[in-house]
């Protein structure tokens, strides 16, 4: 047995889709109040090394043939790209003629060692969660000396050079970025990167829903402002 875990097939969009999380426990970049995975005790931004790689990769390689996977999407426990072998992993996945979806929380995506990885995807998801300086440092804790505008810059640069689809998830938070002036700022953020696909999300976890989650009328509300730009 290796160190990654799926989720059940499912057909999102008419295709086949094998969600695989590709970290042993969570390592990320951030440490957001609202992790559905619980806090970062691993908070980096550098690549490790994980044991088990080779049984992992050779397990992989049978789910995609067990499951008929038309699509691999790389959905990790954190930011999927601190793992050393993310490379080896796509070039599997791709050598068995599949389209790669990898998720990112979008920061790291400006930096070259990991803009070329994230490069050999058919599909990169960014996203964006908070859109003042003070609340990125309060609710999202990232790394010291990580700024907004530089994770905004970072996904504005990735883009503009990438080939493939960016989808740019923008999570709806209660008291966060749900006024109408916050909803004007997402949308000025939105145009500066220039997804090709834009998807909306809110809190669904029961945790957090009651304190940061919106009522199904304003999350349609917004949902309509930001797909229609
Ligand atoms: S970026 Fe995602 S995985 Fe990382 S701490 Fe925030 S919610 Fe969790």
């Amino acid at each position: 047995m290796g160190d990654f875990s799926y989720k059940d097939i499912y057909i999102k969009d008419g295709r086949r889709v094998l969600e695989v999380n590709i970290l042993p426990e969570k390592y990320c970049n951030f440490d957001c109040i609202f992790c559905p995975i619980g806090r970062s005790q691993n908070k980096v931004d550098t690549q490790k090394s994980f044991d088990e790689m080779d049984s992992s990769l050779r397990e992989l390689e049978s789910m995609i043939e067990n499951t008929k996977a038309e699509l691999v999407f790389i959905n990790s426990k954190g930011e999927a790209l601190v793992n050393d072998k993310i490379g080896h992993i796509i070039d599997l996945i791709k050598g068995k003629g599949l389209p790669v979806r990898l998720l990112s929380n979008g920061y790291l995506l400006g930096r070259n060692e990991y803009l070329e990885i994230a490069n050999r995807c058919d599909e990169v998801i960014g996203e964006i969660k908070t859109i003042t300086e003070e609340d990125f440092q309060k609710v999202q804790r990232p790394i010291e000396e990580y700024t907004l505008d530089e994770y905004i810059s970072n996904m504005i640069a990735f883009n503009k050079q990438y080939k493939g689809k960016f989808i740019l998830e923008v999570t709806i938070i209660k008291g966060y970025n749900d006024t109408e002036e916050s909803i004007k700022k997402i949308k000025n953020i939105i145009k500066e990167i220039s997804p090709d696909q834009i998807i909306t999300e809110r809190m669904n976890d029961e945790r957090f829903k009651k304190k940061l989650g919106i009522s199904d009328e304003r999350f349609e509300e917004i949902s309509n402002a930001l797909l229609n730009i």
